[in-house]
């Protein structure tokens, strides 16, 4: 760790440490959440809701890269047990069991606005205090801001399609 480097955080560092613990975890479980719902996904537009799964656990694995390394240069240390991940997480793990399209957008909506709530709150508590957490989950909270949006896009195509659908066009 860089002494001062750390030095120049204007928090408490082993809170802040615990709190990005939290959001690595959370990252996880998003990711695992993405991987696995890509491959279980069945039913329209299957092929476009792939694409954008596949997408968004690459960046939520890139999120937890980014956490990882933050931590370390803050003195702390990555949870390392998957097991530990759901004690940590803020925003838990929704199995994608039913594997309709509107059930796995749905479930991922829902954790895409868990992770702003979480981003958000970081993004304040970092602001003026420490730049370079700030800069990361800045960085972060755009993209979950742009995966709700993304996934919200498909639902809305999904329920046109199906409306059509109902009307027998
Ligand atoms: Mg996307
Ligand atoms: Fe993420
Ligand atoms: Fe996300």
């Amino acid at each position: 760790m860089g002494t001062k480097g750390i030095e120049i955080v204007g928090m408490d560092v082993k809170k802040l440490i615990g709190l990005l613990n939290k959001a690595f975890s959370d990252e996880w479980l998003a990711y695992y959440q993405y991987w696995i719902g890509a491959k279980v996904v069945k039913g329209p537009m299957k092929e476009a809701v792939i694409a954008e799964l596949v997408q968004h656990a690459a960046d939520e694995l890139r999120h937890s890269e980014m956490l990882a390394l933050r931590i370390i240069q803050l003195g702390g240390t990555p949870v390392t047990k998957p097991e530990d991940w759901y004690k940590h997480s803020e925003c838990g793990y929704a199995a994608p069991d039913d594997p309709f399209v509107k059930a796995i957008l749905d479930q991922n909506i829902k954790g895409e606005q868990c992770a702003i709530k979480t981003y958000k709150k970081l993004v304040d508590l970092t602001s003026g205090k420490d730049p370079v957490t700030y800069n990361i989950v800045l960085q972060i909270l755009q993209d979950e801001v742009e995966h709700e949006e993304d996934l919200q896009a498909e639902l809305e195509d999904l329920e046109t399609l199906l409306s059509q659908f109902k009307k027998g066009r």
